[in-house]
């Protein structure tokens, strides 16, 4: 594996790294939980930068700048809303973090931060959204061509739990 992954319990939007992800909607302007935190965090600009990206669909991912942010890039990546028996959805999660990290690779970026994207208000289920995210970092890290720290947010004590189990597993 080309790089480390860790886990880290707080809010994304302090991390000093490259890029912090965002789990946007599709219209890539805003919206509640981590979403509305890196806006107001990242200041009005942010919002004209998402402007000019017009969407982005379910699993694919755009990048901007930080703006007031310590992190130099946003990469914002439109989660699923969570359907239960949909055989889509474990791929379509697994397309936000491969796509992020696509895009992570394309700007040499070096650091990267994730929240546990489609687990708050697109009710995916945390236990094995956090499988899904483990397991797809990792596959993408086998091939990767630079070194590169992925930091897995957790907002919750049972997030960073989790985490740490498949980490370890
Ligand atoms: P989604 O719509 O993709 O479900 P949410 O923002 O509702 O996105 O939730 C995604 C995850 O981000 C949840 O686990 C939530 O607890 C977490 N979260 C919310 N605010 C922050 C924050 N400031 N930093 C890190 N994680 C956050």
């Amino acid at each position: 594996m080309n790089g480390t992954i860790q886990v880290w319990r707080g809010d994304i939007t302090t991390l000093n790294v490259d890029a912090i992800v965002n789990a946007a909607n599709s219209s890539l302007l805003g919206g509640g939980g981590v979403d509305g935190a890196i806006h107001r965090a990242a200041g009005p600009e942010l919002l004209e930068a998402c402007k000019k990206l017009d969407g982005a669909k379910t699993g694919e991912a755009k990048w901007t700048k930080g703006f007031n942010l310590p992190s130099k890039y946003v990469i914002h990546t439109v989660g699923l809303v969570y359907k239960k028996g949909s055989s889509e959805v474990q791929r379509q999660l697994a397309a936000c973090y491969e796509n992020a990290l696509e895009i992570a690779k394309n700007q040499g970026i070096q650091s990267i931060a994730f929240p546990a994207i489609s687990t708050g208000i697109y009710g995916y289920p945390a236990e094995e959204a956090a499988e899904i995210a483990v397991k797809t970092i990792k596959r993408k890290l086998e091939q990767f061509p630079i070194r590169i720290e992925v930091t897995l947010v957790a907002f919750d004590e049972k997030t960073e739990q989790l985490y740490k189990k498949n980490l370890e597993g």
